[in-house]
C-alpha cells in the first residue's frame, strides 16, 4: 500500500531549543546524557537515532497539550547540541518503520483509533487512518516504552 499525501511534523525548533536552555539552566526534569549503544535514543527533531557518544536531553513533552480527556505529558529525546529539523516532510523517517504504535485523533484531541504496527505497515496504517475524514492527526509513538515519535497530518 502507498501512501498518498500525509506530512511528517517534526518537533517544533523553538521546543528543542527552549529544552537546550532548560537543560543548561540545570532544570532538574532535563537530563542530558551521552548516547553509548545505538537506536536507544531517537531524536524528535532532527527525526534519526543518537549515535553513540552524541549528547542528548531527556525531558517531558506534551505531546496532547492540557485540557483534554487524553492530555499526555511523556518523556521524548532530542539531541542536547543543535541538530537540523527533518525536512523531507513528505517521507515516513525511515528510522522509525519498525516497533512503533499508531494513533489516530479526531479534531477534539480525542484517540479515535489505534494500533501497533511494523516495518512497512507504519505507513499503511497511517494512510487508513488518514483517509477518515474524522482523523485530525496521527501520532507515531515506540510501541514498547509509548515515547512520542511524531504527529503526521
Ligand atoms: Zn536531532
Amino acid at each position: 500500500m502507498k501512501v498518498s499525501k500525509f506530512e511528517i511534523v517534526p518537533l517544533a525548533t523553538e521546543v528543542a531549543e527552549n529544552a537546550r536552555r532548560s537543560a543548561r539552566d540545570g532544570a532538574p526534569d532535563h537530563i542530558i546524557s551521552v548516547v553509548d549503544s545505538p537506536e536507544i535514543a531517537p531524536c524528535r527533531h532532527c527525526l534519526r537515532w543518537a549515535e553513540p557518544g552524541e549528547r542528548v536531553i531527556l525531558f517531558p513533552y506534551a505531546a496532547i497539550p492540557a485540557g483534554h480527556a487524553y492530555s499526555e505529558i511523556g518523556p521524548i529525546f532530542v539531541h542536547a547540541d543543535d541538530c537540523p529539523r527533518y525536512s523531507a516532510t513528505n517521507e515516513y523517517p525511515a528510522a522509525f518503520r519498525a516497533g512503533r504504535a499508531v494513533r489516530a485523533y479526531d479534531s477534539r484531541f480525542n484517540i479515535i483509533d489505534a494500533e501497533v504496527a511494523d516495518g512497512d505497515g507504519a505507513e499503511a496504517v497511517i494512510a487508513k487512518y488518514l483517509s477518515n475524514p474524522e482523523t485530525a492527526f496521527v501520532h507515531v509513538r515506540s510501541a514498547s516504552r509509548g515515547c512520542y515519535t511524531m504527529e503526521v497530518q
